[in-house]
């Protein structure tokens, strides 16, 4: 045979026996039969790795290279959180390097506490005697001169709101493993996240001190998730560390900033202020204690911010050591006392001109969360719309299973369908067995998928969070069935099953005027609870006479989401003011009808 005749094959990490046939052009079963003759048993629907593949591919006639993976940039994806977009608007001339911001993920026990523990006891202290005192959520360190941020709260709440509101505050993500238990469930879930964040990571290999420690395995699970050490060709940093013996810290830090180096991390210090909320409390001294990590512009004491719907003058202002300080440029957490309420983790804040400025755009905010109290995110039947309007490109899907032996060929015919619909691709962000978590639902609630489960159930906390968060779980016992409903979503063709529930009930006790045009119903509820999102049939002498939209919901003064039993609230509907006394307002929701 000549050089001629051998064609090359660029193949990934891991590929799936059909998929390498095809590549190809070779049916299946004569990729069996190869690997067979090699020493594997792998049905059609298996992944084989690189290393096999092309054991297969040579023997075929093949000369294959290893997929180098290029990193899509969040332009590309049009995936780009809100304060990278308005960096992105600043001019290239007003940019500067700012610190990165790190955060460290990783499945329980791993050691994350622990190595933020040791690299902030070995770097941070600079003179100061004792190191941090108080504990805000963030802090700051300097490596060789260079300073890095870390997001302090070990598998941060915050990371995954951040994400979900398009704010995600981290540069780069810490995976921490131990290489003694190597890659666990939360890892792979740490990992997915920091993907559809588009956040580089970085693997710390912690508890290399253990005698059980088992590098070697860690690495080969790792690369199984697509995050293939550099010294295999691939492009994830991996840094054996011991948090317990302070080893290997060093290397992280110049691991860190080695992959900060390639992403040009910037903002102007110049530009517009605005930053993240990292967590907030309330302080019995000192009123509202508001950790922000500031990603543009430069803050003051005294400067007014908006926080989400919190605001005010900034009274005072500390480091993340608790010294006063007046002012704070990009990527550096500071905290401040003087917001007039608690803002979220996770929320946006800005300087604005003035508290009048401040209080109106809460009043746009709110507003705004009148007409739309409940906006749903990804769900399949409104996927194709999404589509047609050009909103999406991507069906993301968290896939649960009841066992290995549906959860292959469920993905992989989800992928064959997404192969053969062009204008849309689809991603499974994350495929496990067993019942939808509350982990699944905040992830796909992060990356606005869908969570389709298979001959399984979604336990209490989940189902409660994807109400809250609407996030769409939807459950299957026929694998066709599940596979048609996706294909029709793409198509525009799903007809959603849509039933009634009532939910609770109230009674009518006093009526108030609101303005000239609007009352509301003072009432009482007698029965389940009344929703914010839910419609209300008003009904009078056991007959209906108005059916609609709650207008608002109060508890007092103050806007609620539900109220339950015994509890008395303010009722207004959009479009109905004839209430009397002693209606009965029943409150229904409409839902998807699980089969
Ligand atoms: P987290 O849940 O990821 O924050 O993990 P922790 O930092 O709380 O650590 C869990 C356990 O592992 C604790 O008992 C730590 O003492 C231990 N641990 C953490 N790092 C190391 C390490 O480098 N070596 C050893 N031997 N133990 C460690």
């Amino acid at each position: 045979m000549s050089d001629n005749d051998i064609k090359k094959i660029i193949l990934p990490y891991s590929i799936g026996v059909r998929e390498l046939a095809e590549k190809m052009d070779a049916s299946p079963i004569q990729v069996i039969k190869v690997l067979m003759a090699n020493g594997v048993m792998a049905s059609i629907n298996q992944n084989v790795d690189f290393d096999t593949a092309a054991v297969v591919a040579s023997e075929l006639g093949f000369e294959p290279e290893l997929l180098q993976i290029e990193e899509e940039t969040p332009e590309e994806k049009g995936e780009i959180p809100l304060w990278r977009r308005v960096i992105a608007d600043e001019k290239e001339e007003d940019l500067q390097a700012r610190p990165p911001v790190v955060t460290m993920l990783g499945h329980v026990d791993h050691g994350k506490t622990s190595l933020l523990d040791a690299i902030r006891k070995t770097n941070v202290a600079g003179g100061e005697e004792g190191g941090i005192t108080q504990h805000i959520g963030a802090y700051q360190i300097e490596h060789n001169g260079r300073k890095i941020t870390f997001l302090d709260t070990p598998g941060h709440a915050a990371f995954t709101s951040m994400r979900a509101r398009g704010a995600q505050g981290a540069d780069i993500v810490v995976l921490v493993v131990a290489a003694d238990d190597g890659v666990m469930p939360q890892t792979r879930e740490a990992a997915n996240h920091a993907k559809a964040a588009r956040v580089p990571i970085v693997v710390a290999l912690n508890k290399m001190d253990l005698p059980s420690a088992n590098p070697e395995m860690a690495k080969k699970q790792l690369a199984e998730i697509d995050l293939v050490p550099d010294e295999w060709d691939g492009d994830t940093i991996i840094v054996p560390v011991s948090a317990t013996k302070m080893q290997g810290l060093d290397d992280l830090m110049e691991a860190i900033l080695l992959v900060a180096d390639n992403k040009e991390i910037k903002a102007n210090p110049k530009g517009e202020v605005f930053g993240t909320v990292v967590e907030a409390e309330l302080d019995k001294f000192r009123g509202t204690m508001a950790t922000l990590l500031l990603q543009n512009g430069t803050i003051e004491v005294g400067d007014t911010i908006l926080a989400g719907k919190a605001h005010g003058r900034i009274k005072a202002m500390f480091d993340f050591r608790g010294k006063p300080i007046k002012k704070a440029g990009p990527s550096t957490p500071i905290a401040v006392m003087g917001l007039n309420d608690v803002p979220r983790a996770g929320d946006i804040f800005r300087v604005v001109e003035s508290e009048k400025e401040a209080r109106a755009i809460v009043e746009d905010i709110e507003a705004n969360e009148e007409q739309q109290s409940f906006a749903p995110r990804a769900t399949l039947e409104d996927l194709f719309e999404r589509l047609q309007a050009g909103e999406e490109q991507e069906l993301r899907l968290i896939v649960k299973a009841d066992v290995q032996g549906s959860l292959e060929p469920i993905v992989n015919s989800l992928k064959e369908l997404g192969e053969k619909q062009s204008e849309v691709s689809m991603n499974v962000l994350h495929q496990e067995t067993g019942n939808i978590t509350e982990s699944d639902v905040m992830l796909a609630a992060a990356s606005d998928a869908i969570v389709i489960g298979f001959a399984v159930d979604a336990d209490n906390a989940a189902k409660r969070l994807a109400e809250t968060e609407g996030v769409s779980v939807r459950l299957y016992t026929i694998i066709y069935r599940l596979i048609e409903d996706v294909e029709k979503a793409l198509k525009g063709m799903l007809e959603p099953e849509l039933v009634e529930r009532t939910v609770g009930s109230a009674k009518v006790l006093a009526i108030f005027a609101v303005s000239r045009f609007k009352v509301a119903a003072g009432c009482r509820v007698i029965d389940g609870e009344i929703r914010r999102n839910g419609k209300i049939r008003v009904i009078r002498n056991k007959n209906v006479v108005f059916e609609g939209e709650i207008g608002s919901l109060k508890r007092g003064k103050d806007d609620v989401r539900e109220v339950r039993e015994g509890f008395e609230c303010g009722i207004a509907l959009k479009q109905f003011h004839e209430f009397e006394e002693g209606d009965l307002l029943e409150c229904f929701v409409i839902e998807e009808q699980s089969r």
